[in-house]
């Protein structure tokens, strides 16, 4: 069976396995022993133990692929000029797209009303953490060590002293050509390690799922469904429309072969919940599978992963207005707009980890005005819309990287047209040694 596959039948197994769980938990009155036995035993032992090593493992992978990555892809393009104008659309293309995001989501919000018939306001607790000031945001991109930056995952300080190294390379000569030569191989390398991680994935995704659905209150949905609904059809509209209109106009790419060749890069989303997380994959099927030439998605998909969420602005959209709508405010014209620019700059400055979304929703809120502590309300089922929107969010990063490796001519047609790529992974070379 192929890889793809099987990590959707994971996924699919993982949700009901734990969802059974849950079922069985909360529906039975079960004997202590067995209680415990599932509570500690399986949901908070064997599978946590399992899902945490396989984000562990992920997200070990991150710092080196993206820096060696990078320094290829800025390498390749340094003496070529492109650097500037690649990082200026790609840039332009981020940002746009999430402003998109927002608007569809503050317009569907408006028409649907999720807020509308619901008074719970007084119901809503949440402390906001001030942000950090605009100086502070723009001077920490520069790294002042890199070991640091690495140490501590600082996505963008990685990428600025990627860029400075690549650049420098491209310039050096005959030495920049021999290390060249050693950061090409050394990508290569890593890129088979994410190979091989996905060779082992139906398992971390299974095991990660069985957790979060055995934990998860899906009885919250309930008393949430048209705020629920509403985010996860603007997210659906989202990445199925308005993506497939990008693609098609501005690139002339076919959007099916994207959402088939996306479908475990979803998988990895979804479960993890964090597009720091899924950046491996990401990058490794939009230049394996879809053609994408390293020296773009090198530089687009970190920094993707990085500042585009157009996901997480979409669920942001919907909360400034339901929670405006259970507080009985109007949001006037210029609010609307101030949502549109603080969400768009919010996604720039949300890390790619599960649950920070709903942190910088406080930024939004105080913006236009509104209750921060109405975050309070919409915790409860932020959860499973934040696996929604993660996978939204990469797929945007993939999106953009395809328009920009196209229109640079970074991109091979052959391998984005080919169907079954994906099986790249050798079952044999890649399994792990029995031990
Ligand atoms: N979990 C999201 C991501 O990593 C961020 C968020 O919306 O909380 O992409």
């Amino acid at each position: 069976m192929s890889l793809t596959n099987r990590i959707l039948i994971a996924m699919a197994a993982g949700i009901l396995f734990g969802s059974l769980l849950n079922a069985l938990l909360h529906g039975l009155a079960l004997p202590v022993g067995v209680r415990d036995f599932i509570e500690q035993g399986l949901i908070g032992g064997f599978f946590d133990v399992l899902g945490r090593i396989f984000i562990a493992s992920l997200k070990l992978l991150v710092v080196p692929l993206v820096l060696v990555s990078l320094i290829c892809g800025a390498s390749s393009l340094g003496d070529s000029a492109r650097m500037g104008p690649i990082a200026l659309k790609t840039l332009g293309l981020y940002l746009a797209t999430t402003a998109i995001a927002v608007t569809v989501a503050l317009v569907f919000a408006g028409i649907i009303g999720p807020g509308e018939s619901m008074d719970m306001a007084a119901s809503a607790t949440f402390e906001a953490t001030p942000p950090p000031p605009l100086s502070d945001v723009l001077v920490n991109i520069f790294p002042s060590n890199p070991v640091r930056a690495m140490a501590e995952g600082e996505m963008l300080q990685i990428i600025v002293f990627a860029l400075l190294v690549g650049y420098a390379i491209s310039h050096a000569g005959e030495p920049g050509r021999r290390i060249a030569g050693f950061f090409r191989d050394f990508e290569a390398v890593v890129m088979k390690m994410v190979e091989i991680l996905m060779a082992l994935a139906p398992y971390g995704v299974f095991a990660l799922l069985v957790k979060l659905f055995a934990q998860m209150g899906l009885g919250a949905i309930l008393d949430l469904a048209t705020y629920f609904f509403t985010v996860v059809a603007v997210l659906l509209l989202h990445a199925f429309v308005v993506y497939s209109l990008l693609l098609r106009s501005l690139a002339g790419l076919s959007p099916r072969k994207l959402f088939s060749k996306m479908r475990p890069v979803w998988a990895f989303a979804f479960s993890t919940a964090s597009s720091g997380a899924t950046l491996p994959v990401t990058l490794n099927t939009v230049e394996r599978r879809m053609g994408v030439h390293n020296s773009v998605a090198g530089f687009t998909i970190p920094l993707g992963a990085t500042i585009n969420m157009d996901g997480t602005a979409i669920m942001q959209g919907v909360a400034t207005v339901f929670i405006a709508q259970v507080y009985g405010i109007d949001l006037s014209a210029t609010a609307l707009v101030t949502v549109i620019l603080t969400a768009t700059l919010a996604s720039v400055g949300t890390a790619a980890v599960p649950g920070v979304g709903l942190v910088t929703l406080a930024l939004v809120l105080g913006q236009a005005g509104l209750p921060v502590e109405g975050i309070g309300l919409i915790l409860g089922v932020d959860r499973l819309l934040d696996m929604l929107r993660t996978a939204v969010n990469v797929t945007g990063d993939a999106v953009v990287t395809l328009i920009v490796a196209k229109s640079e001519g970074q991109f091979d047609a052959e391998v984005f047209e080919q169907v079954g790529r994906q099986e790249s992974v050798d079952p044999v070379e890649t399994s792990p040694p029995t031990l």
